[in-house]
């Protein structure tokens, strides 16, 4: 009979420039972890850090542009869908080119950049500024 272990690598840790935090971890202690080239990096940071403090605001500030693009998206989509709707079902059959191909074209390509960078999809307010520009609310 054959075993195989699968091993969990150990993370790095690295130590902060700043509070030099090391172990062993206390209750006033945090340890932030994130993923680097595929290989998972811990550091210890006293929780009043400067470092770490000042990561954490970017991170919500990052989460929080995330979430109005979001928000945003949301807005806009539903009425840009229906005007490229309402523009696809006023076409003549042996018409249905035009902005339909240039939004087609530059979703694929977006796409494309996607499948042969890291993998992503187009996300909603990719979606929804496309579809917003090649299909504009009218009087505005
Ligand atoms: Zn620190």
């Amino acid at each position: 009979m054959m075993f195989m272990t699968i091993s969990q690598p150990q993370p790095q840790t690295r130590l902060c420039p700043a509070c030099k935090a090391a172990v062993p971890l206390t209750e006033d202690m945090v340890v932030a972890m994130w993923l680097e080239d595929g290989a998972t990096v811990e550091q210890i940071h006293a929780g009043d850090c400067p470092d770490y403090l000042d990561h954490q605001a970017r991170l919500m500030e990052s989460v929080e542009r995330t979430r109005q693009k979001e928000e945003r998206a949301r807005q806009l989509f539903p009425d840009a869908h229906a005007r490229f709707q309402a523009a696809l079902q006023s076409l003549p059959a042996e018409q249905a080119a035009g902005p339909f191909a240039a939004a087609l074209a530059e979703l694929v390509s977006i796409q494309a950049g996607r499948f042969f960078g890291n993998g992503g999809f187009v996300i909603l307010p990719e979606w929804a500024d496309i579809l917003d520009r090649h299909f504009p609310a009218t009087g505005r």
